[in-house]
Parts: structure tokens; C-alpha cells; sequence
């Protein structure tokens, strides 16, 4: 599963010239640090940054303290180190109705139903109504209970719209995010600054786990804050006026400690047969970043449930599938 297939189908996307139906479009992203990578490698942002040299796909690549003082930021909010790379932002009002279309102009039928329960227990009464070969079982959060998976939870999260059209502060055209940094930083350190589309500004962010409610408004406390960051980082935000459509969006990031779950249900159904059931949750925060990489790794289980194959743990399918990668990178002589 991995977010550089979703990247080069963005790539395509945008590429198409149809950004304006799909809300893709290519923007400058820019990450800025409070200190030097090399003095924060557990943090992980170095490795991060060298791998984004690597991949050739990715444009615009460069690390340069020179990018503090070309954006528009308070130049003193104590920022010393930052790169910059071209990627895909997405205005996701406009991107699920594009998704709506693809799935129901490929025949699939959208229905409204709530699911109660472990779907384990009742796969077989599902499969039949639906005149199904497999489920996929993608409820997010939700998880816990349809794939009785306790280690599933959420983090809460939220972002401010505000009106980006140059009259109250300088028009931000660049995505500019001081990553939060669980090594170092308080959950309340993120900085997320990002056009939506050209009229839109989204301001964040904010990471609250096992926060179930969404209660938030603008004037809650970690609301508030999470505005003066922003305002702190791009001076004249404060001015901004709000998106009066919906000034405040609000959701529940759903997160595994250990890792994203995209794997057949290992339990045995009571009946002793082998579930048909795939699983894709767990996703986080990057839900849109590893859409395509989760999506492509589910086909391949559906097509394993399809030829009668056992199905495996997700571990022993990463472990095999980066063996057969190194085999692949042996230099033929
Ligand atoms: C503030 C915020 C900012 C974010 N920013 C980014 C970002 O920059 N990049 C990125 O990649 N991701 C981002 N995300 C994360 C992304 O939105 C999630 O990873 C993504 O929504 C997860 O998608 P999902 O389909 O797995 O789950 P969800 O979006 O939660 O969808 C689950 C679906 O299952 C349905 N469902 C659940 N239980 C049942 C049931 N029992 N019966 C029937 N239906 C059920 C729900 O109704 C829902 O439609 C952000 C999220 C938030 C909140």
C-alpha cells in the first residue's frame, strides 16, 4: 500500500486538464521546522525528506533555509530548517462527487444502510442479499465494531475555511505546515496552511485521539488556538473572513497504533468456512494519500479470495511482497 501510486493517479488527474471537476491540483507544499532535521532524526522528517529525492516522480524538490523568507511568515516564529516539493492537493467536496461517478458509471449502486454489529457473524446473510462474492468492509472508526478490532480508534480532528482572495491578507497560493512531531512537539503544534482551491483557504490542524464528539466549534479552546497558530505563522490571517458555507469542518481520523489493516479477515465464520471479507482501515490521517495504494492491495485479496487461496497475515504479505522488491533490486550482471 503505498502513497506514490496514489501520487502518479493525482499526477494523471491533474494531467487530464479537468482539475476543476476533480479538485486536484498541483501545488507547492512546503514543510517548515523549528530545528535542523539532523538534530530531529527520530522524528523521521530527514528520512522522509532524502526519500523524496529518490523518487523521480517527485518535481520541485528542494531544501533550503532561503524558502522561510520567500513565503509570506512571521519570520520570526522561530522556524530554521525547510523543504519544498510539488504535490497533489485536493479539494475534497469536489473530489468525492468525481469518485461518485467513477464508481457509478463503472455500474456500481450506492445504498444507505447502517451495518450493526461484527460483520463476521452475519457475512453469509450479507453476501446472499447482495449476490456477493466478497465484502469490503472500509467503515473507518467504525472498525472496532464491524471487524471487532478494539485496537481502532479515533483522532479527532479540524479545520477552519477561510475566504483566500487577496482583499483581507496577502493571497496564500503555496501550501505551507510545520509537521506535528510526536517525538518532540505537544499534540497542539501543528501548523497546516493550504489553498483548497482558489477561492479557499484551509487552516489546521488539530490531532485529539479518542475523541469521539464532534462538539467542536470556532470558539472552543482548541479551536481558538489552533487560529492563533495560523494567524501566528502567516501574519494578516487574522483578518480573515470566514467560508460561509461551512467555516468549520470536523471529522474523526480513523487510526490503529500499529498499522493501517488492509487484510482478509483471519477469523474463522462460525458455519467453518473461510471469510470473504477484505479489510481497509485504519488510514489516519492520509486516508486520501494512500487511497489508490490501499484500493490496488485490496483487488489483488479479493482476486486471492476469488482463486481459493488461504488467506495470509497482512505481515507475511509485506514481508514477501519486500522480498520479492530486494530480488527485483539484485543487479543482473
Ligand atoms: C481534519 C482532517 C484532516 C484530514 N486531512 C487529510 C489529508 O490532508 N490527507 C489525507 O490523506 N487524509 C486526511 N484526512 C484523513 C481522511 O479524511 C481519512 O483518512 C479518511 O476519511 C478515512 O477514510 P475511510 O473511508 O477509511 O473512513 P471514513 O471517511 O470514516 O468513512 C467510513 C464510512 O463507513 C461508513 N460506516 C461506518 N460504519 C458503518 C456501519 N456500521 N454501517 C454502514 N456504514 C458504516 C461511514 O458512514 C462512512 O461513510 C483528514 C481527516 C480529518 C478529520
Amino acid at each position: 500500500m503505498t502513497s506514490y501510486r496514489n501520487f502518479e493517479h493525482l499526477q494523471d488527474i491533474f494531467a487530464s486538464n479537468e482539475s476543476i471537476k476533480h479538485g486536484v491540483k498541483m501545488t507547492m507544499s512546503n514543510f517548515f521546522f523549528d530545528k535542523k532535521m539532523e538534530d530531529t532524526i527520530e522524528a523521521g522528517h530527514l528520512a522522509k525528506f532524502q526519500e523524496t529525492l529518490t523518487r523521480k516522480e517527485l518535481k520541485g524538490v528542494r531544501r533550503d533555509t532561503a524558502i522561510i523568507s520567500e513565503h509570506a511568515i512571521n519570520q520570526q516564529a522561530n522556524v530554521v530548517d525547510a523543504y519544498q516539493l510539488i504535490a497533489p492537493a485536493i479539494d475534497t467536496d469536489k473530489y468525492m462527487f468525481f469518485l461518485y461517478d467513477v464508481v457509478t458509471s463503472k455500474g456500481g449502486i450506492l445504498e444507505t444502510r447502517k451495518i450493526t454489529g461484527d460483520l463476521l457473524n452475519q457475512e453469509q446473510e450479507l453476501l446472499d442479499e447482495y449476490d456477493a462474492s466478497a465484502i469490503i468492509n472500509a467503515t473507518g472508526v467504525n472498525a472496532h465494531e464491524t471487524a471487532g478490532d478494539e485496537s481502532v480508534y479515533p483522532l479527532r480532528g479540524a479545520l477552519v475555511r477561510v475566504v483566500n482572495d487577496g482583499k483581507r491578507f496577502p493571497k496564500v497560493t503555496d501550501a505551507l505546515a510545520v509537521t506535528h512531531d510526536d517525538t518532540y512537539g505537544t499534540p497542539e503544534d501543528m501548523v497546516f496552511i493550504v489553498p483548497r482551491n482558489d477561492n479557499i483557504l484551509i487552516l489546521g490542524g488539530l490531532v485529539q485521539p479518542k475523541e469521539w464528539e464532534l462538539d467542536l466549534t470556532l470558539e472552543s479552546p482548541e479551536i481558538v488556538r489552533m487560529r492563533e497558530r495560523c494567524n501566528n505563522f502567516v501574519p494578516g490571517l487574522e483578518n480573515a473572513e470566514y467560508d460561509p458555507d461551512a467555516p468549520l469542518v470536523q471529522g474523526l481520523r480513523p487510526f490503529r497504533g500499529s498499522n493501517v489493516r488492509v487484510e482478509r479477515e483471519l477469523r474463522q465464520r462460525a458455519d467453518g468456512k473461510t471469510s470473504t471479507i477484505v479489510h481497509s482501515y485504519g488510514q489516519g490521517g492520509s486516508g486520501f494519500s494512500l487511497s489508490y495504494g490501499c484500493a490496488g492491495d485490496v483487488l489483488d485479496l479479493v482476486q486471492e479470495i476469488e482463486d481459493g487461496v488461504a488467506p495470509m497475515k497482512m505481515s507475511v504479505i509485506m514481508k514477501a511482497k519486500a522480498e520479492a522488491q530486494a530480488q527485483l533490486a539484485v543487479p543482473v550482471a
